[in-house]
């Protein structure tokens, strides 16, 4: 299915600084150019993403931060970060009401996450990052039923958070055959502008050609030139999409 829904709010839920723009920061910079309001919630800070010998964990988190920052300059997006530990991330119920007081706060028609599911994501040569899964299966339990449940936190609509409903939930790079194309012909310049952001992890790389590469690799299943493919879980229908 093609469409061009363009959410009034949508929320990005990440471990790692970079997994936006390796993945979905087309779709986010399309939707923040079209007027949303796109928020990115950074779950860890990437601090243990370095092989240099002087490197600390707390120096390498304050790079990755800006690195981030500048990044989701790039597409119009804003950052919030929760400081997780990289490498060490579990879906726990502090993170899952973590997410459930963003969602409530920011009331995103769209969450934006990855896959919990997928292990061996393509071919026979790469796992897929437990971070990876972890903050996907967070940010799902904190979408459904979590945020919607007036009960379960009874704290947070005393702090005037009461529960919200999610419309949909994207999810990328899914173990199942994707069922959602967002055309990113028009923004896949600013992702990989995005993307080059995050200097301490692509060096000297040039990471044009492999983003086109797998990005026409999904347009071509919906005859766009450039495409990011989803999972897309509708929680209820809005009028507009
Ligand atoms: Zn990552």
């Amino acid at each position: 299915m093609v469409n061009t829904y363009i959410p009034e709010r949508a929320m990005f839920i990440y471990a790692h600084p970079d997994d936006i723009e390796f993945g979905v920061a087309g779709t986010a910079a399309l939707w923040a150019k079209n007027g949303s309001k796109v928020t990115y919630v950074i779950i860890t800070d990437g601090n243990v993403g370095s092989h240099e010998a002087d490197m600390t964990a707390e120096k390498l988190a304050q790079i990755r931060r800006a690195e981030q920052t500048a990044a989701a300059d790039v597409v119009g997006a804003s950052c919030i970060y929760l400081g997780y530990h990289d490498g060490l991330l579990q879906p726990t119920m502090e993170l899952r009401k973590e997410l459930v007081r963003l969602i409530r706060k920011h009331q995103p028609n769209v969450v934006v996450c990855g896959d919990p599911t997928l292990y061996f994501p393509s071919g026979d040569n790469y796992i897929n990052h437990p971070d990876h899964r972890a903050a996907a299966q967070a940010a799902i339990d904190a979408v459904f039923p979590a945020a919607e449940m007036h009960l379960l936190y009874p704290d947070l609509d005393a702090e005037g958070l009461p529960p919200h409903k999610v419309n949909y939930v994207y999810i990328s790079w899914p173990q199942k055959v994707p069922n959602y194309y967002v055309d990113i012909t028009e923004t896949i310049d600013l992702k990989i502008e995005a993307l080059r952001q995050h200097v301490s992890q692509l060096g000297d790389w040039n990471p044009e050609e492999r983003i086109k590469e797998w990005n026409s690799g999904s347009g071509k299943q919906v005859g766009f030139k450039y495409a990011e493919s989803f999972r897309k879980i509708t929680l209820k229908e809005v009028e507009s999409s």
